[in-house]
């Protein structure tokens, strides 16, 4: 190869044998298409999959081991790629080429067989056509990364908002137990008997138990690992809960928790998210007080143990027209105080945790909103596997799966 075809993508042509390598070059040159020739199969290896257009070969190029490494450069190929090559074959009067040839077409889909000897118009049609599937492939593959960079951008900005939103409470939950232990010191200071002051103290003991907890918590949840693992999922959910607890008490919303010790193969640190977006939302619901109740019990789906997780506000439920836009990227009634990614972030977050995300919805009164988690205690369940399964139901109502 010479150096200036290094990082141009290219035709490769295989043709060990004869003047067919140079020809086939020649007519791609002519008609404005970059080629290289090389000797084996094998070669094609070495090269980036991006800066290939398409494979030309003759028969020859697949004897002697050439069919084995071409199947190893097509299993090799990216998601995106489907290597168009072409191949020339005289198998209509040789009987061994006849049977590479069959060979390769049943085995290699992108394959496209041209019987020797080619015209030179029909070899161009087909060069033409393998070109143009291998641009629309980039192009798609260009679309895809644009989109996993985009929403792995937006991830981020979703677990920034999360980590602003967590400083803000943490600093406001520790300054009303903050204000209490000034307040609790003064009396003990002032106190006429020692008896008094003990019992004041005691009073800013559990004061400073309650600001050291909300330290604890907080920190939990930046440094839950992202790594999967058999997770106690009730631990979590009290966990979550416990950094809302000010503004619970703040918005005369009551906290109703029943937890079993249930357990879900996941990441601790993405749960963790998904459920302090889903108790801010319900605690966002809930302007003028209600009931939050956060359920958490183990469940056998399809024989597979299962954690499931309910989070349920009595606020003033989803609008039927919005509930179809609910998981999309930025949607969000909540104006500048929203980012609209919570809930597609946490779809996300449980979908790749194996996990199903359902929640139904009334808006008549009694109105209110239930989000419910199913999370799979084993390891590589795919949610398909769940699809169309039987899940318990929470309520009466039918809900909705997403
Ligand atoms: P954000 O909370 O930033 O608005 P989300 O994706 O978390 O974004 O939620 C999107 C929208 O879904 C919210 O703005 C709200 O309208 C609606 N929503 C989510 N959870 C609830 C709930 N528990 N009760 C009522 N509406 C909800
Ligand atoms: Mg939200």
């Amino acid at each position: 190869m010479t150096d200036s075809l290094a990082n141009v993508p290219r035709f490769l042509v295989v043709a060990p044998i004869g003047r067919d390598g140079e020809l086939i070059c020649g007519l791609l040159n002519r008609a404005g298409y970059r080629s290289e020739r090389v000797q084996h199969v094998r070669q094609v290896e070495a090269i980036d999959s991006a800066l290939l257009l398409g494979l030309i070969l003759t028969d020859e190029a697949l004897l002697r081991g050439g069919i084995e490494a071409f199947q190893k450069v097509i299993r090799a190929q990216p998601v995106w790629s489907e290597l168009p090559s072409i191949l020339l074959t005289s198998g209509a009067n040789e009987p061994s080429y006849a049977m590479v040839a069959s060979r390769a077409r049943m085995e290699i889909q992108s394959l496209i067989l041209l019987d020797r000897p080619v015209r030179k118009e029909m070899l161009l049609s087909a060069i033409q056509v393998a070109y143009n599937s291998r641009q629309k492939q980039l192009q798609v593959r260009d679309a895809t990364d644009k989109q996993s960079r985009s929403d792995e951008a937006l991830r981020k900005s979703e677990q920034l908002a999360v980590t602003g939103r967590m400083m803000a409470t943490m600093a406001h939950e520790v300054n009303n137990p903050l204000e209490a232990l000034g307040n609790l010191l003064f009396l003990v200071e002032n106190s006429g008997s020692l008896e008094e002051a003990h019992s004041f103290g005691q009073l800013a003991t559990k004061e400073l138990q309650r600001i050291s907890e909300i330290v604890d918590h907080t920190l939990r949840f930046h440094r839950a690992p992202a790594k999967p693992g058999f997770t106690d999922v009730s631990e979590l959910a009290i966990s979550a809960l416990t950094l809302f607890r000010g503004k619970l008490r703040e918005r005369h919303i009551r906290e109703r928790i029943k937890v079993e010790r249930a357990f879900g193969y996941c990441s601790e640190g993405e749960i963790r998210q998904a459920l302090v977006n889903l108790i801010g939302n319900a605690v966002d619901a809930m302007r003028d007080g209600g009931n939050l109740r956060i359920h958490v019990s183990p469940v056998s789906i399809n024989g597979v143990e299962h954690a499931r997780l309910t989070i349920a506000d009595t606020g003033a439920g989803i609008r039927k027209e919005i509930r179809q836009s609910l998981f999309k990227q930025f949607f969000t009634t909540k104006g500048s105080s929203g980012t609209g990614l919570g809930l597609w972030l946490t779809r996300d977050i449980v979908r790749r945790n194996g996990g199903k995300l359902r929640f139904r919805s009334r808006t008549e009164t009694p109105s209110g909103t239930v989000f419910t988690i199913y999370l799979p205690a084993v390891p590589d369940v795919q949610p398909s596997q769940l699809r169309g399964e039987k899940i318990p139901q929470t309520g009466r109502r039918a809900a909705s799966t997403v």
